[in-house]
């Protein structure tokens, strides 16, 4: 059902400033509901705002986690007092060591895996959760390349949702662990990330799936806009400034793509100054279908199997594939992939100089950092910011490590072989 502009807000509003959903594609409006496809041209539905005053000094007063951003988000004034898991609010590590062996002037780590399921992913479903609780779901589910699963599993356990999440099957132990922990279940699909997503569509279409409240399907409009919250932070950890390059990983290319969004809100509403920023996408060769089509120089995304250690970034079928090309051609960046060998050679990389661990999805965006660098697509004089999404503690096997001599409790032993 369409609305107008005219139309009231709700008093309560549970959505805080937002006031509709609008098509990317066509600029059609509807009320704030659990849609996300336009009824028209079945573009996505994204969360449109009118935004109050908004100042430097009342964010800072904020919480110490996103919802210092709650006047920037779908979410009610009072959402810091609910039951959520509060993510964010992560550091932005200067990386002075990994710049110099970059020969990079200024980097900084955006450190992601510090949340309370360690990734990225407890930003975008704190969103979603409030959004399920107003809509009425009772089970909040999603399909997950891993991470989702676990901040759903959590997600649900806080906020008082039964849980059902879908995975595909052959996962990380340590995903697969930490998204059953919290007591919900956990269903694994004999096929890929994309095989789950089909199937997840199913069950939204079918009676069976009403009361189900998918975190990044019949919700993303919402689940979308927690990205934001990475552009935001960065900007106020950097000193109310945007950097100048930033290098995001591309799973779906949400996340990309509402960081973006989160830059020129900050522009649009005065709390930093405009200048330009570039964009850079990130991706596995095993699955880069939107770096492909960015060489290729096209605008429609071809899928493919995806086959690559960074599982959390497989998606052969990205949904926001396009507005990611959009945005890092309208910034200047570029999409780029590196394959697996560079992927472990750069965790290690980020590990040794920054004592960062990330997971494989952190060493994507490192290792495309250090290519684009090399092939002089990045500026080396320019402040740059690259992500890390993940915690290494969840992708074990990608990397060999451990202990370096196991010897008898004696000093001798010790210096017998020869550590010292
Ligand atoms: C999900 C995920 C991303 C990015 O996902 P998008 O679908 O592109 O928003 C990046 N890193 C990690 C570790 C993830 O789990």
């Amino acid at each position: 059902m369409a609305m107008t502009a005219t139309e009231p807000a709700t008093a309560a509003r549970p959505f805080g400033p937002a006031v509709a959903l609008s098509c990317r594609e066509c600029g059609e409006r509807y009320d704030l509901g659990p849609r996300f496809a336009c009824e028209f041209c079945f573009g996505p539905l994204e969360v449109a705002y009118e935004f109050g005053a908004v100042s430097r000094d009342t964010i800072a007063a904020g919480p110490n986690n996103i919802w210092r951003y709650a006047p920037l988000l779908p979410v009610p004034a009072n959402v810091a007092s609910l039951p959520n898991m509060n993510p964010g609010l992560t550091p932005l590590v200067r990386a002075d060591r990994l710049a110099a062996e970059l020969g990079l002037r200024s980097l900084h780590v955006k450190d992601d895996s510090g949340n309370p399921t360690h990734s990225f992913k407890d930003r975008v479903v704190a969103i979603a959760v409030e959004a399920a609780r107003t809509f009425g779901f009772t089970t909040l589910s999603c399909s997950s390349t891993g991470n989702l699963a676990g901040a759903v599993g959590a997600a649900a356990a806080r906020a008082g949702f039964r849980s059902c999440v879908f995975i595909p099957a052959g996962l990380e132990e340590g995903k697969v662990v930490m998204a059953a922990v919290y007591g919900g279940r956990v269903v694994a699909i004999d096929g890929n990330y994309d095989d789950v997503n089909r199937f997840c569509s199913e069950l939204i279409g079918d009676p069976a799936g009403e009361d189900w409240g998918f975190v990044n399907v019949n919700l993303r409009p919402y689940y979308g806009e927690g990205s934001k919250t990475l552009a935001y932070e960065i900007a106020e950890q950097l000193g109310w400034r945007l950097p100048e390059q930033i290098v995001i990983p591309i799973a779906s290319g949400s996340q990309l793509t509402k960081i973006d969004k989160g830059f020129r809100e900050l522009v649009a509403l005065g709390l930093v100054e405009d200048r330009p920023y570039k964009v850079f996408g990130a991706q596995a060769t095993g699955c880069s279908p939107v770096a492909r089509a960015w060489e290729q120089g096209h605008d429609v995304i071809q899928p493919v199997k995806p086959d690559t250690i960074a599982k959390s970034l497989a998606i052969g079928n990205p949904a926001d594939g396009p507005y990611v090309l959009d945005i890092c051609r309208r910034t200047g960046g570029a999409v780029a992939h590196v394959d697996d060998a560079a992927v472990v050679d750069s965790i290690g990389l980020l590990a040794r100089t920054e004592g960062i661990f990330a997971e494989t999805a952190g060493g994507v965006t490192t290792g495309v950092l250090r290519k684009l660098i090399a092939e002089g697509a990045l500026d080396p004089a320019a402040e740059t910011v690259v992500l890390n999404t993940g915690d290494g503690l969840k992708t074990l096997n990608a990397v060999d490590a451990g202990v370096t001599a196991t010897i008898r409790p004696s000093l001798d032993a010790f210096k017998d072989a020869g550590l010292l």
